[in-house]
């Protein structure tokens, strides 16, 4: 797995977030009638200085591939596990910035998620009560050894594919919200390539295998875009240092 990507770059950061507070002074968004905040349409994490910046230089195509002689479903295990502790890290970063004032909805490019209970009833929450749900439901899931075994000779259950894919889409919701409401945050600390990567290295494994439809991940098809570009080479220097 990707090595670089976990490191949360701890040190420092309490200092980042106070030099960010004084920087980022946000003004209380107040919402008559409980409507939604008004929603800038700029999209931050476009710009070409930002998405720019990544941790890893190779292609992560070539590390969600399937390994041979690797079983499908283990391969999905591992790879959702990570992910999961990946993006909850991720999340930790910006989640004091996360509130119910700043995020009244869990949203992202102008969509609004639900979050739906075990009964099927649609809820409403604010996005951090949203993280928080989707947070303490995979972390059960990845954590049962009947769902996802960790002995030798045990079995994936049945619909292990489709549980996978519930975890995926997920885990897209709470990435795509980091973008859209704390990508400001997370520059200022500096996380931004981090983050990048983290959301490139997740969007190829889902393509790879068809986890999620592309449907819902068309909000984001601006960014996927230009973080699946390549980078071009670094200019050649040739002076020599004295
Ligand atoms: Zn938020």
């Amino acid at each position: 797995m990707a090595e670089a990507n976990r490191e949360p770059a701890e040190s420092g950061l309490e200092q980042s977030r106070h030099i960010l507070s004084s920087l980022f002074h946000r003004k209380s968004k107040t919402k008559p009638n409980g409507k939604k905040p008004p929603i800038e349409e700029k999209k931050p994490y476009l710009e070409p200085d930002y998405t720019k910046v990544r941790v890893v230089d190779f292609d992560l195509k070539e590390l969600v591939v399937l390994p041979p002689e690797i079983d499908l479903n283990e391969w999905f295990a591992s790879n959702t596990t990570t992910f999961f502790n990946l993006i909850n890290l991720q999340y930790s970063t910006v989640s004091e910035f996360c509130t119910g004032d700043t995020c009244p909805v869990m949203s992202a490019c102008n969509t609004t998620y639900y979050w739906y209970d075990e009964k099927g009833k649609k809820t409403k929450c604010t996005a951090p009560q949203y993280v928080d749900f989707v947070m303490s439901s995979v972390q059960k899931l990845v954590t049962d050894e009947d769902i996802f075994p960790t002995k030798y000779g045990k079995e994936f259950p049945n619909a292990f594919d489709s549980l996978v894919k519930k975890i995926c889409r997920y885990l897209f919701h709470v990435l795509s919200h980091i973008f859209w409401a704390h990508y400001k945050e997370t520059v200022a600390m500096e996380l931004h390539g981090h983050l990048n990567t983290l959301y490139t290295h997740f969007i190829v494994f889902i393509r790879e295998f068809n986890l999620m439809d592309p449907k819902e991940t068309s909000i984001m098809d601006d960014l996927t875009e230009a973080l699946c570009t390549p980078l071009p080479p670094p200019p050649q220097n040739h002076v020599t240092e004295r």
